[in-house]
């Protein structure tokens, strides 16, 4: 029988995160190892405070604990303007500028090909249905690579027939990157120059 091995374990567990590689997982286990054992109970805590108490919003599908999510309840924001994102994380990139006053809707990934992953893999369903409640403009925020310019343009031909304005974010944002990794001042330019499809 193979013998219990807890910090291989751990190491092989971090490993299956994103962005960490062999030696990253290898030195946050030795971390951990040395780390008093109430901050790892607290760690701990909070990581099955994550699963336990955040949801997805049902309206707009970003991550809540109050369904629906705050700025879908928000009224100083304005119903009438939706920014489309790809995933919850790229709420807080387009948050970070502090001029979006509108709504958001996450679609939950991008359309991509080559992974198996259609149109109908995405929350595109709930976006249409919103728009029949009155929307001026859509604001396609998705990522700047081949997959968030084939869903830009794949949402833009659907919404258009339906009326708002359709709009895609400039891209000072560099071209192949994530909406993650994009400073505050490169988002508000991207968001500001936006351009109707
Ligand atoms: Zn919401």
């Amino acid at each position: 029988m193979a013998r219990l091995d807890p910090l291989a374990d751990l190491v092989a567990a971090l490993q299956r995160l994103p962005g960490i590689g062999a030696r990253s997982a290898q030195r946050l286990a030795y971390h951990l190892l040395k780390t008093p054992r109430e901050e790892i109970e607290a760690l701990a805590a909070a990581m099955l405070g994550v699963k336990d108490r955040v949801t997805y919003c049902t309206i707009c599908n970003n991550i809540t604990d109050v369904d629906p999510c705050g700025y879908c309840t928000a009224d100083d924001r304005n119903p009438r303007l939706i920014c489309v994102v790809e995933q919850p994380e790229n709420v807080a990139s387009v948050e970070k500028t502090r001029g979006f006053r509108g709504r958001y809707h996450v679609l939950m990934g991008a359309i991509a090909p080559l992974q198996g992953v259609g149109p109908d893999d995405l929350k595109i369903k709930g976006l249409l249905a919103r728009l029949t409640e009155g929307v001026d403009e859509v604001i396609l925020a998705t990522n700047p690579n081949v997959e968030g310019e084939a869903t830009a343009l794949y949402l833009a031909r659907l919404i258009k027939p339906l009326g708002p304005k359709v709009t895609r974010i400039a891209m000072g944002v560099p071209v192949g990157s994530d909406l993650d990794y994009t400073d505050e001042f490169t988002m508000s330019k991207a968001m500001e120059g936006r351009r109707e499809m």
